[in-house]
């Protein structure tokens, strides 16, 4: 912005004397020619008009220069506000804003596309408990090198947020079923192997998975969310440290936007 105000101040600055030129032409003037007008004015008024044209374009270029280079500066600052808006604090993923602002996009591309959609939602289990036995900093700790575990088993393109406390949500465009209880069980594993350590406080803690996949079935993102949340439920009802997957598919024959859709159930558990 800087450069482009710069260069169209110079400009403007190099048009004020040539106007004024232009002027003096125009006013009940000796009857010369234009060329012969301009080389006589130029003669006769050479510190004048030399004068103006130095001065004027330096000083509407650097007018324009100073006034490109405050707007980059707040532009700069604006998305790196933005940036930080958009953060979770803790663990560096993106927050609950994040993850709506994606998951709408996301959303709205997976109906317009044939290809599906997923999402999990994932909790650490009985993680108050480590927060009473190792302290809050320790618990911190934990999500941080959890939300690392998971930014690391995720694909380009895959989308890992921060739900809020424990609970972290992933968004995963393009994503089958099949894939989704792959990149879902391969955290869940990673997890229950990983040793939590900081300092002399070492922790094992498991994750319950909560997986959706849509198949362009017509329903709102929120929706998706919600039932994530109850296959995550569901994970926790039945002993945690588990994935539980719903697949959910359009069940109109007219084509993937009908209203009808269909769930396919799905459990794994490992030890
Ligand atoms: P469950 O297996 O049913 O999920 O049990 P849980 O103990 O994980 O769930 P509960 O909802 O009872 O407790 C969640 C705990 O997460 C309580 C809270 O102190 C902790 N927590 C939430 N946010 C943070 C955080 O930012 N830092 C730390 N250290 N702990 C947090
Ligand atoms: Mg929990
Ligand atoms: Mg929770």
């Amino acid at each position: 912005m800087r450069d482009i105000l710069g260069l169209a101040g110079a400009a403007l600055g190099v048009t004020v004397p040539l106007g004024a030129l232009g002027l003096l032409w125009l006013s009940p003037h000796p009857a010369l020619q234009l060329p012969h007008f301009l080389a006589e004015e130029w003669k006769d008024h050479l510190f004048f008009f030399t004068y103006m044209l130095a001065g004027s374009t330096l000083s509407f270029g650097f007018f324009g220069f100073f006034l490109g280079r405050d707007s980059d500066i707040i532009e700069d600052q604006n998305r790196h506000l933005e940036l930080l808006a958009d953060r979770d604090e803790l663990t560096g993923l993106g927050n609950h804003r994040f993850l709506h602002k994606v998951f709408k996009a996301e959303y709205v591309r997976h109906l317009a596309t044939l290809k599906p959609i997923s999402c999990l939602m994932m909790d650490l289990d009985h993680f108050k408990k480590v927060n009473d036995t190792y302290g809050h900093i320790f618990g911190d700790h934990v999500l941080k090198d959890f939300a690392l575990l998971v930014g690391s088993s995720l694909r380009r393109g895959d989308v890992a947020t921060r739900y809020g406390g424990e609970e972290f949500l992933c968004v995963l465009p393009g994503c089958g079923g099949k894939k989704a209880r792959e990149v879902a069980e391969r955290i869940r594993a990673k997890v229950r192997k990983k040793t939590f350590i900081q300092g002399e406080s070492k922790a094992w803690v498991t994750v319950s998975v909560g997986a959706v996949t849509s198949y362009g079935a017509a329903l709102d993102y929120p929706r998706l969310i919600a039932l994530a949340d109850q296959a995550l439920y569901q994970a926790k009802r039945r002993g945690r440290n588990r994935v539980v997957q719903r697949v959910l598919v359009s069940t109109n024959k007219a084509g993937r936007r009908g209203k009808g859709t269909g769930f396919i159930p799905g459990v794994s558990a490992g030890a």
